[in-house]
């Protein structure tokens, strides 16, 4: 069986110093690995009802995208500021140096849909927790957020739980 964990590069001091860059792309070429995780993000929710997947750019766009799939749910991108075509409603968060912005098309959520949100890695929970502020005022019903990869130094997964948010985490690494 096939060990995810091994299937993501690891590249130290990206994009700054101390911070170890966990790299998915690795993982999302090897066909089995990829298929894997997919498979085992989506066993949580298989008997759930899930209208639409949010996947956050970049990498929660490949996994959302198949999860979505996987559920035969609908796909939400939440972009970068200037990217999204239509009319958007946004939310900012907090990084070290300054802020930045996701932005969802204002139609995208369904009326009272069932979604969850998906991206390739928690670390502080303020991308998903933006994500979820934005879902929320467009009416979503936020069943939960799926990530591949926690960083639980970085205290984001228990973040999202105090906030009644279900977490579900494949792999788990220490550091930053
Ligand atoms: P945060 O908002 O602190 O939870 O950061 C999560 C976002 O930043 C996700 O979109 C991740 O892809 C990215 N990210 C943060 N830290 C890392 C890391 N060590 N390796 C790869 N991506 C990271």
């Amino acid at each position: 069986m096939i060990d995810l964990a091994e299937t993501i590069r690891t590249i130290p001091d990206y994009p700054k110093p101390g911070i170890l860059f966990r790299d998915v792309t690795t993982l999302m070429g090897h066909p089995s690995a990829f298929e894997k995780a997919v498979d085992e993000m989506a066993a949580p929710w298989r008997e759930t009802v899930v209208n639409q997947v949010v996947g956050i750019e970049a990498r929660g766009f490949v996994l959302g995208g198949a999860l979505a799939v996987a559920l035969k749910a609908g796909f939400i991108p939440m972009r970068k500021p200037g990217k999204l075509p239509f009319d958007t409603i946004s939310e900012d968060y907090e990084l070290e140096y300054g802020t930045d912005a996701l932005h969802m098309h204002v139609d995208a959520i369904d009326k009272d849909a069932r979604v969850i949100i998906v991206d390739d890695l928690i670390a502080t929970g303020g991308t998903a927790l933006a994500a979820i502020r934005l879902a929320r005022r467009a009416n979503a019903k936020i069943l939960g957020a799926s990530f591949l990869i926690d960083l639980p130094d970085l205290g984001g997964a228990d973040h999202l739980r105090n906030e009644n948010i279900k977490v579900n985490t494949l792999l788990s690494f220490e550091g930053h």
